[in-house]
């Protein structure tokens, strides 16, 4: 039984150009201290909620997607900036929603910290979840 279970999630960007709903429940829930989610959000760490790309539908607007790696794509309002989504060039099938872009951005709690390598040295979360240098593969 999950936090979320039967839920209709919604959630935007800062300025309501962009709306979306998510339906099921998310695979995955993290903390992401790399360097690449702390620019695009500009906080000092980033979290995401990750669901089946087909339980996602854009209500309004649709993020621009913008290549900040190889290996993954980044969605933002073109026109607030909001950071919205990741999704791995090899994971289409699957979209990292932030979870502060959720109207109730309390319905997820993070399971883990990854790319804690990457993290910023004074800014420590309080809690006792698995940590993980780089990513869970990778340990
Ligand atoms: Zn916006
Ligand atoms: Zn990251």
């Amino acid at each position: 039984m999950s936090q979320t279970d039967g839920k209709i999630l919604e959630g935007g960007c800062l300025c309501g150009a962009i709306r979306y709903r998510a339906t099921g429940q998310p695979s995955d829930v993290n903390y992401c201290h790399c360097s690449q989610c702390r620019r695009h959000s500009g906080a000092p760490v980033a979290a995401f909620a990750t669901f089946a790309a087909a339980d996602v539908t854009w209500t309004r607007g649709q993020p621009r997607l913008f290549a900040s790696s190889d290996i993954g794509r980044r969605g933002f309002c073109p026109d607030c900036g909001t950071s919205l989504t990741w999704q791995g060039v090899k994971t289409p099938h699957e979209v990292d929603l932030g979870i502060g872009t959720f109207d109730d951005a309390s319905s997820f709690r993070p399971k883990d910290h990854i790319w804690t390598e990457s993290g910023i040295r004074w800014f420590h979360v309080a809690d006792a979840l698995p940590r993980y240098r780089r990513s869970r593969k990778e340990g």
